[in-house]
């Protein structure tokens, strides 16, 4: 397949905002893709790899401005100057080559097969003289690329796929390409444990789209973690679990899915990264403490100090990312404990629909405990007074909270799911709102006095999964350190963007806009109907959305999630929801 078939369907999606639209196109694509459905999915997400596999396409701005200078003979400093400018790499590229592409007759036209094979040349190279090849293979591309083409493949090269197609219109689209809308369940639920949006799409392609159902968990491929919703009071969980459940320790660390192959180990974040390398430590600590052929378990990883016995706050362990040098000295100053709390494959045997009771009995019978692996408190509890020491015992110990699990017969592990078979409840604050919320950046505005020159606030959203719109929710200027301040617009420099973002929906016209990337963690003291924001318009009440009330940045990034996995709208309303009982409850 031509890669212009691709490109053009890129830009009529950006050309949309409907979901709807978005999915009759890719599935479009698909249907035509044939032998390059893998290569073209890909290229849609803008990647070379599944993110669990760790190639990253990474080629540096300045690299592809130098392309850019070659083909077009503008100087390098004129471009760059344009970028700040103009902030879309895309866009220039398409514009400066434009006049080139009509006096050039002898270019070959590019195929999804051929552009797809040399970015993953691109992100393959390495070592001496990598920069050179990589440029070279990048000058090749765009001499032969149409303008549309230029836009895209400078977008895909420097990771700034400004559309982003998100990971469930794809999975819709699969589902419509090869099936119909009905089957997007099953297309979620393949994806859920293993996404692998392409290696889905030619499956289905290939076998029909049931064949889909035959996927089963496989050690080596991270599947999406199971989530957790929220209630106000022990008293509600214990009412919501009908009298009895497992109430286990929360520990604040860093989400760790544990895959032992035979003798390899490998270990996933949430965002199913492969952070293997970050962590010799634990990997040595499972093959010594995990005697089984193969197994998939899940876990937080906790910083921890080990003469004290305590854990440490959390913020120690992202000290530990991306280290590659010193990554010794790190293991012995900041060393990590792997609580373990679930275990979905045990020697070949997937135990994920077997209930919660059962699989933690797998778990305990399989693990050793030693210093650096343990498996997470827990207790069975009927009543709110012992739910209440267990809790008190986890603030105690360092927790932040305590996660109640179901132990009904339905209590199965369901990845990718956040439903009440999980509830976390944290400690609690006076006149604030009960949980954090993980909110995007998507604006911002100019500061003032001594914030003059960067930026006084940003604009932030929650997420909207059934729409795949990002909505606002508050300005965010309270909690930055001096120096977190200074550095905002270095950050979000990468992201700018002239106009605004078409999935965000605001009415608030900000000074700056962003491509949604960059998740914050924020508390407020409470969730307030809102004539400006745009989060759960009109659902509340005619005319108004939701705000969060003297928001404020905790101090932590989470670089951990992906923009889709950012507070989702309707668990704003939930909150919103839980808020309001509480005061009418406290008020009674
Ligand atoms: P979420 O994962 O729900 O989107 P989040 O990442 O902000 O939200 P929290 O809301 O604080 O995290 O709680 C969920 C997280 O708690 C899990 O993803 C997991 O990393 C962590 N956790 C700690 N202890 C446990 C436990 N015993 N069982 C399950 N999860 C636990």
């Amino acid at each position: 397949m031509r890669f212009l078939e691709l490109a053009e369907t890129l830009d009529n999606i950006e050309r949309t905002t409907k979901r709807l639209e978005m999915v009759d196109l890719i599935s479009g694509l698909l249907r035509v893709a044939e032998d390059d459905i893998k290569e073209t999915v890909f290229l849609l997400q803008g990647k070379v790899a599944p993110d669990y596999v760790g190639l990253e396409l990474g080629i540096a701005e300045k690299i592809a401005i130098r392309a850019l200078s070659s083909l077009s003979g503008l100087r390098e400093e004129a471009i760059e100057f344009e970028l700040i400018e103009k902030g879309d790499l895309g866009k220039i590229g398409e514009e400066l080559l434009k006049k080139k592409k009509q006096a050039s007759l002898f270019s070959e036209s590019l195929t999804v097969r051929k552009v797809y094979e040399s970015l993953l040349r691109i992100s393959k190279a390495g070592g001496e003289g990598s920069q050179t090849r990589k440029l070279q293979i990048l000058l090749d591309l765009l001499q032969n690329a149409e303008p549309v083409e230029v836009r895209y493949l400078l977008r895909i090269v420097t990771g700034k796929m400004r559309i982003g197609v998100a990971d469930m219109t794809i999975v819709d689209a699969i589902a419509v390409a090869f099936g119909s809308k009905e089957n997007s369940d099953l297309v979620e639920h393949s994806y859920n444990i293993m996404p692998d949006l392409p290696e889905l799409a030619y499956r289905a392609m290939a076998g029909g789209i049931d064949s889909l159902s035959t996927i089963r968990i496989t050690p080596g491929i991270p599947i999406r973690s199971m989530l957790a919703e929220r209630l106000p009071s022990l008293n509600e969980i214990l009412t919501r679990m009908e009298g009895r459940f497992a109430i286990e320790y929360k520990y604040d660390g860093l989400r760790t899915q544990v895959h032992k192959i035979g003798s390899k180990i490998e270990l996933f974040s949430r965002r199913m990264e492969n952070i293997t390398s970050q962590f010799p430590d634990i990997v040595k600590e499972i093959r010594e403490n995990v005697k089984v052929e193969n197994a998939i378990l899940d876990g937080e990883a906790v910083p921890f100090n080990l003469e004290t016995n305590e854990m440490l706050p959390f913020q120690e362990i992202s000290r530990r990312r991306g280290r590659k040098y010193d990554l010794s000295e790190t293991i012995e100053r900041i060393p990590v404990v792997l609580f373990l709390f679930d275990a979905m494959m045990l020697n070949g045997k997937s135990l994920m629909d077997m209930p919660y009771a059962q699989r933690r009995v797998k778990l305990t019978n399989t693990i050793k405990e030693s210093t650096k692996i343990k498996i997470a408190k827990s207790r069975v509890v009927t009543d709110v007074e012992s739910a209440d020491k267990f809790f008190n015992e986890a603030l105690e110990a360092g927790c932040e909270g305590i996660m109640a699990k179901s132990i009904e017969e339905k209590s199965i592990y369901k990845p990718g799911a956040r439903e009440f078979l999980w509830i976390k409840y944290k400690r609690e604050y006076q006149l604030e709102m009960e949980d954090t919320a993980d909110l995007v950046v998507v604006g911002a505005f100019g500061g003032q006095g001594k914030r003059s020159g960067g930026y006084g606030a940003l604009l932030m959203a929650v997420y909207s999964k059934e729409e795949d719109k990002f909505k606002t929710i508050c300005k965010l200027g309270s909690g930055f350190t001096d120096e977190q301040l200074e550095n905002l617009p270095r950050m979000l420099r990468t992201f700018a963007i002239k106009k605004k973002d078409p999935r965000v929906e605001s009415s608030i016209e900000a000074d700056f806009w962003f491509t949604p990337s960059l998740v914050l963690e924020v508390k407020g003291a409470e969730i307030t109907l809102s004539p400006t924001h745009t989060c759960c318009q009109d659902v509340v009440k005619k005319g108004a959305g939701l705000a969060i009330r003297f928001p404020r940045f905790v101090g932590r990034w989470r670089t951990d999630k992906k923009v889709d996995e950012a507070t989702d709208e309707q668990e704003i309303l939930e909150m919103y929801h839980s808020q309001r009982k509480k005061i009418l409850a406290d008020n009674a």
